[in-house]
């Protein structure tokens, strides 16, 4: 049996159980396994670490263990912003998304906010990792064994449990909110939602709505319209919190 030390720093330390948080720990294994292997197998999804440091050296996935080493990993700290040379894919210029199956109204928010969000309430985690892929999408995930997959590139565990609390802190860990572009999405199926003359959609309607509102927006794909109501305005002044909160 080999051992090397291992350092997990900032959020990935989220990953760890609690009495092994902060703190160098003793990783024992037979063979030599690879960093990645090494990494994920202490509960750590690949796709959550920018670099490795083995005994001070910058080290790819694909190194092996062979006993004795200091290893420290550090989690990326704003997906948008990788540096060359570190761990990981091309960085991503535009946010685009795809979520896991339980996800659902954390993709409504995402949406609504304006960003390009897949989902599916029948995805398998091989669709999701093949469009991820293919579209350039970020995961967003609760669940550790899409990430730890090989494949994936872009992944991204959500802490939170409570929608409310998942879309602060996906606007958060990707330094979204200047990007939001709220109503230029359609909630239902992510097309592109288009202003449009209220006597364009005056006939589909409910009176109250047509007496209240003068703007009037509309999906180009399914053809949803949408307004500025209340559900709308909870979403803005929700924002309005995130952008004064530190
Ligand atoms: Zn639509």
């Amino acid at each position: 049996m080999r051992s090397s030390q291992f350092r997990f720093y900032g959020q990935l330390n989220d990953f760890l159980p609690p009495a092994l948080r902060q703190r160098t720990v003793c990783y024992r294994y037979s063979g030599s396994p690879g960093l990645r292997d090494a990494i994920q197998s202490q509960g750590v999804p690949h796709t959550e670490v920018e670099l490795v440091l083995v005994d001070g050296v910058a080290l790819g996935f694909d190194f092996n263990l062979s006993g004795g080493e200091r290893v420290s990993v550090y989690p990326r700290f704003k997906a948008f912003e990788l540096q060359a040379g570190r761990l990981g894919p091309a960085p991503l210029t535009v946010p685009r998304f795809i979520l896991d199956v339980h996800l659902g109204k954390l993709c409504r928010y995402l949406r609504l906010l304006g960003f390009d969000t897949a989902y599916g309430n029948d995805f398998e985690d091989s669709h999701i990792i093949d469009r991820s892929l293919a579209e350039r999408r970020i995961i967003l995930t609760r669940d550790l064994g899409i990430l730890k997959q090989v494949r994936v590139q872009y992944g991204y565990f959500i802490r939170a449990t409570d929608p409310d609390c998942q879309i602060e802190e996906v606007l958060q860990a990707f330094e979204l909110m200047a990007r939001c572009r709220p109503l230029s999405r359609c909630i239902n199926c992510n097309g592109e939602v288009e202003q449009v003359a209220k006597s364009q959609v005056a006939s589909r309607l409910p009176d109250g709505t047509r007496r209240s509102y003068q703007l009037f927006y509309q999906c180009r794909t399914c053809g949803q319209v949408y307004w500025r109501g209340a559900h709308y305005a909870r979403l803005m002044q929700k924002l309005a919190r995130l952008r004064l909160s530190p």
